[in-house]
Order: structure tokens, then sequence, then C-alpha cells
């Protein structure tokens, strides 16, 4: 079997298993295996009732024999199971499960069973719902063992997964074809890393924590390591610029008409964008500023100093809605104080007939304000005159795309990098390369802090009225669920169904719309332009509102499922509200099974500042944390996480730097495994794992 072959190849799973998997994007013999679990349990020694219902929190293990004949009632659709089991000293457990009358027939009275689980007492009862069960024989097999626990999908147990992947595993093993090593030798020796083959063992089948965490480093070093090297093999030295703009005071002109006065951090932001555009090399700057503070029109400024100098200026979003509000935001601009911009807008959804235009325009120098999405790099584009570049929000382009833009200015433009990624400096740096690096720290004066409360499920019927309350005063409410659609992830809300459940709880005068990323570009934007003017009172979406969207009127925002977003990124989310002169709240709604307080919730509950999270954030985890593989913030790593990982993104930084010292073009023959996966990765903009 080759490592690169459908998972049909994989002895025990069919056509009818295959399509599971393939709601999982799992299609091929390594996407099974590079499909990682999201959590292990350690699965501890069986005990008895008493000593485990002493074990502190989490799950326990009962040791127990039947001893009342299991009893189904139904009531509605629903079923309820229940019988005593009693462990060796006598002592008595009630145990019961919820809508799986089948078990009935595999439980009678003097079978002895492992109760895996979660056991509370209440007075002198002992009660533990829904365990899984185990034969004695094969529990003894697992415990002391971490079992992993994998995002799964209907269809699909995480026992389904693992034995799929330990079939994969040993096929391969017996007469298969591995992927080949393409990390150099001298790297996996210096860091002390097992093979790949090795390691994608232990991921799934780990012995013990410590080679768990080298195993999953692994991974996360490789991934840092193409960036690093991508990111530093791009030319360094600063270029000359020999026709510098001329500031005739524009900038202060349009800071004067603004409604509002800008903040300090921006007026030094844009003092100093001022100075990379008149001074005597071309501006390679990373313009950084929480959530919220105010990095649209300081990028609106520098387009304005280009345009005025006759030079064209473009502006990148990572999608299309915001780039279509961008957009709309400049043309107002342009019409209310009469600003030079001639803007056009590109994207995917443009018609052929749009895109032709523009294309004209932009060649014939007709339009000097581009903003799009990265359409505006695809071929045919080419510009009479580009001056500047912008990406906002630029984890999202790939290296390789925010090259093709610099060629199309002939390698001579400026380029402003804006992040709202809050992360410290010493980071930063390794990150974004070569970038100066700008903070913007200052938040608008005239904003209130944001409300924040996590709750449990208890608090739905609550928060529900509260959004009524605020409906009703004429503000608007965001809800973010994790999932897209229905039939992946059965646990976790998903866009689709919640939208439907919720015009059965609010009165049919609120209108309620959703959003996710698999919608149609064109229907994306109406409903985005709709939830702006404020004919939607609820807008049930994924994450894709997390860059960048402003609509100033939205004052509530609920997270379902809350404890399965990263920090990072449920920051953004919330800076989604906070944006107007009235009081906002965020509500984070906790999954029903979380039996303990989130830690990491509470920092987001007690803080609304980006940098101060990452750095807590940072500290909950340490290195040794095995959680997170979701991603932080937008930093778009498959394995990596640039907080729990910063001293392996220390230690890949310095290898790449060593490695390119000495072999540049990565030419020498024993790199040339390297060379060719950096390739791929700098072409693609993000990683393929084979
Ligand atoms: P972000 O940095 O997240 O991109 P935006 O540029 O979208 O933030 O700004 C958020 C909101 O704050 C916008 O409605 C913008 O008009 C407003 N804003 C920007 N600067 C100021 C300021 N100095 N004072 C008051 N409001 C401001
Ligand atoms: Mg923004």
């Amino acid at each position: 079997m080759q490592i690169t072959d459908s998972i049909l190849a994989i002895k025990g799973i069919g056509e009818k298993n295959a399509a599971f998997f393939r709601k999982l994007n799992i299609d091929t013999v390594a996407s099974l295996l590079y499909h990682f679990p999201r959590d292990y349990e350690l699965m501890p020694k069986a005990a008895g009732v008493r000593e485990g219902a002493k074990m502190p929190g989490g799950k326990t293990a009962v040791l127990a024999t039947v001893k009342t004949k299991p009893v189904v009632q139904r009531f509605g659709g629903k079923s309820k199971l229940s019988f005593d089991a009693a462990d060796g000293f006598g002592c008595v457990m009630k145990v019961t499960y919820f809508n799986m009358p089948y078990l009935a027939s595999n439980l009678w009275i003097g079978k002895q069973c492992v109760f895996y689980g979660t056991l509370t007492q209440k007075g002198a009862t002992y009660l533990m719902a829904q365990p899984k069960l185990y034969s004695p024989e094969s529990y003894e097999e697992q415990s002391g063992k971490l079992c992993p626990v994998y995002a799964k999908t209907k269809g699909l147990s995480d026992a389904g997964i693992t034995k799929a992947v330990g079939s994969a595993l040993s096929q391969l093993d017996e007469n298969g074809a591995w992927q080949e090593e393409y990390l150099p030798e001298e790297l996996v020796k210096k860091r002390e890393f097992d093979s790949v083959k090795n390691s994608l063992h232990t991921m799934h089948f780990p012995d013990d924590r410590r080679l768990l965490q080298k195993a999953r480093e692994r991974f996360s070093y490789e991934e840092l390591l193409l960036f690093l090297l991508s990111v530093k093999s791009q030319s360094v030295q600063k270029t000359p610029c020999k026709t510098p703009m001329q500031d005739q005071g524009e900038m202060e002109a349009l800071i004067k008409k603004l409604p509002y006065k800008l903040t300090g951090s921006q007026q030094k932001a844009v003092e100093m964008i001022r100075e990379d555009l008149c001074g005597g090399f071309y501006m390679n700057r990373l313009l950084q500023g929480d959530v919220g503070s105010g990095k649209t029109i300081v990028a609106f400024l520098a387009m304005l100093l280009a345009v005025s100098n006759g030079y064209q200026a473009v502006m990148m979003a990572p999608t299309e809605v915001l780039a279509k509000q961008h957009y709309e935001q400049i043309k107002q601009m342009t019409e209310d104080f009469g600003l030079p911009f001639k803007p056009a807008f590109l994207a995917g959804s443009s018609t052929v007939k749009e895109k032709r235009q523009i294309y004209a325009d932009l060649e014939s120098g007709a339009v000097n304000t581009a903003i799009g999405t990265h359409a505006l790099i695809q071929e045919p584009v080419s510009f009479q005159n580009l001056g500047l570049v912008i990406t906002d929000e630029q984890h999202r382009f790939g290296v390789r795309q925010r090259e093709i833009l610099h060629e199309k200015g002939g390698g001579m433009v400026h380029t402003l990098v804006m992040s709202a990624t809050p992360i410290p400096r010493s980071l930063a740096i390794v990150l974004y390369g070569q970038l100066s690096v700008t903070q913007m720290t200052d938040m608008p004066a005239e904003r209130l802090p944001i409300k924040n409360c996590v709750v449990d499920q208890g608090y739905r019927p609550s928060a529900y009225k509260f959004m009524m309350e605020q409906i009703r005063l004429g503000r608007q409410v965001y809800v973010i669920c994790p999932m897209a659609e229905p039939g992946v992830m059965e646990d976790l809300e998903n866009v689709v169904d919640y939208a439907k459940s919720l015009t059965k709880i609010f009165p049919e005068s609120v209108k309620i719309a959703h959003l996710h990323g698999k919608m149609r570009p064109k229907q994306k934007n109406e409903i985005m332009e709709a939830f702006a003017s404020g004919d939607i009172n609820i807008l049930v979406s994924t994450t894709v509102i997390e860059v960048g969207v402003n609509v100033p009127n939205a004052t509530v925002m609920m997270v379902e499922n809350a404890e399965r977003f990263g920090l990072a990124t449920l920051h953004q989310i919330r800076g989604r509200v906070g944006r107007g002169s009235e009081q906002s709240y965020c509500i984070f709604m906790e999954s029903e099974t979380k039996d303990k307080k989130n830690e990491r919730l509470e920092i987001l509950n007690h803080s609304n500042n980006g940098f101060e999270i990452a750095e807590k954030d940072l500290k909950l985890r340490g290195p040794g944390d095995l959680m997170g593989l979701e991603q932080s913030g937008s930093f778009s790593f498959r394995f990596a996480d640039i907080y729990r990982d910063h001293q392996l993104l220390l230690d890949a930084s310095a290898d790449a730097d060593e490695l390119l010292a000495k072999d540049p073009h990565l030419s020498d023959p024993k790199r040339r495994g390297l060379r060719e996966r950096l390739e791929r990765y700098q072409e693609d903009g993000y990683l393929d794992i084979l």
C-alpha cells in the first residue's frame, strides 16, 4: 500500500465508511494518518465504586456486575435504560443510558463489565450516565494508556477511526511505501526527532506523554520551518526608491474632516507611513493593532497620499465580504469629502464583463484605487502605475501571492501589511521576517468596554430574552456556531439548523439570516449588506465574519460551543461588537458536556485586551500542552500554534537562518527533499501534507 492510496485500500473500509470519512475531508491514507486526535484520554485502572467516586474530576472506570434486570422506559420518542451494578465490595451504582434501548440485549444479570464514564454521587446514591462499556479483558489492555479522541462525524466513532488508523499503519508497516523524509538529517538529529513513520504511530497510539509531545513537535516544527524558510528566503535588502512621494497636506486635510479625532497610535502610524512613502526606500511595514483600533482609516490615508501623487493603490482583503465593505466605505468618503479616489471593486464574484472593464481601467489608469480579494493578483491584471499595496489581515495570503503583487508593480511598490493578531513583539519579529513593525496600542476613546459573560446551557432562555430586548432597542445581534451545515460533528451547533430553530423562538417580526463560507460569494455579500443596513436583526454565522467586518449597530455577540474555538479567534469574533457608541455584550455559551469551568474562557471573560489575552493564554498552556491543535488566531498553521509552540518557533527560526546562511538556495542534494517541499508550500500558500 502507498500512503497516497485511497482509504478504500485500508482493510475494513468500504464505500459506506469511506463516505463518512470524506465528510471529514479524509480520502487518502495520508489524510487519515494526518487526522490527528484533538485530545487524549488517559484510561484509569478499573476500580470499585467508592474508590472511583473519590478520583478527582474527569472520568472513572468501575469494574462491576449487573445486579438488576435492565429496564427500558419510553416517553415521547425517547427512551431510558436503567439498572443497578455492584462492585466486588457490594457497593451499588445506578447506570442509565438515554436513547440506547438496544443495549438491553447486551446486558444481563451477572454480567461483569467495566463502566467508563463520570461517576456522581447524590446523597447515598452513586450514578453513572452513558458510560462506555468494555469487557474486563479489553479494558485491561487499554488502561494506563493515552487513548485518542478524534474530531468525528455522524457514522464514525473514536473506536472506528482508531481501528482504521491501526489497520492503515500495520498495512504500511507490512509492505507499504511511507512518505519520504524531507527534513534534512542534520535537523532531525539536532532536534532529536523520531522518523515520520514512528511519529505518526505515536500521534495515534502514544506510549507516553513525553513521546507524544516530541511527535507533535515534529509536525509543528516542519510546518514552522517551511513557513520561516519561505519568509526568510525573500529578498531582505531595502530597495532604494528614486521617486519618493510628496506630501502636499492631503492627509492632514482629510484628518480634519473626519467625524472623530485620531488616537495617538493612529497619528503615530500615519506619521511613520508618511515618512516611509516620502523617504528614500520602499516601505515594507507591518501595522499591528487590536480589533477595533482603527486600522482602516490609516490605510485609507496611506492610499490617499499614493493616489494624490499619481500612483495607483491596491487594497487586498482575505474575504469578499470584507473587501466589499472597504470598497463601500472608500466610495462614501470620496463623495462626502471630495477625495481623488476613483475606486473599483474586484473579486471572484465579479462577472466576466465587469472584470474585463476593471482590467482595462487599471491598465489605462482610469481607476486609481482597486479594492478586492486575491482576484486582484490573477493573471490578466496589469497596472498603469502601481505604487502602494495594502493587505488587510494578510496572514490569510500566501507568501507567493504577496510576491506576485510586488511583481505587478515592477518590484517597485510600497507595501503595508495590516494584522489584528495580537502576537508579542518577539514573535512578531520572527513571524514577519523583514517587515518593520508598528504597533497601535490605543483604542478610540469613546468606546465602552464590552461586557462579557461565560454561561452554560441553563442560561439560554435568558440569553434569548436579552437579545430580544436589544433588538427592540434597534440593535443587532450576531450568533456564531462552529459548523456550517448539518451532518458533520453532530454534537456541535451548525449555522443552518440553528437559524431555523431561532425562527421558532423569536417573533416573526425579527428577521433572521445565516451566513457561512460555503455559500456563493454573491449571496454572502447580499446578506452582509442587508445586515449592515439593518434589514436583518440576527445574523447566525460561522467564523467567516471573524475578520474585519464593521457593523457598529451590532451590540450582542453570542458564541455557541465557545470552548471549541481558540482564544485568539474568540477575541477576533468578539471584536465585531463594541464598534459603536452603545454598550455591547458578548455571551460565551459553553457546551452541555463541559463539567469543569473552562479556564481559557475565563481569560476572555476578564480581559478585552488582545495582547494580554495572548500572554495569559501562553502562560496557561505552556509548552507541554497537548491540546489546542485548533488554529490559534488567524495564522493558518495546520499543526503548529504560535502561542503554545513559541519556543519551537524560535528554534525553527534559528535553524532556518543557519540553513540559509550555508546554502541560500537549498541546492545541496541532501536538502533536495526540503527544497521541493518548500517550493510547493510557496506555490500553494498553505501546508499540503504530502
Ligand atoms: P480595525 O482596526 O479592527 O480594522 P476599524 O478600522 O474597522 O478597526 O475601525 C473600527 C471602527 O472605529 C470604525 O467604525 C471606525 O470608523 C471607528 N474609528 C476608527 N478610528 C477612530 C477614532 N480615532 N475615534 C473614533 N472612532 C474611530
Ligand atoms: Mg479591520
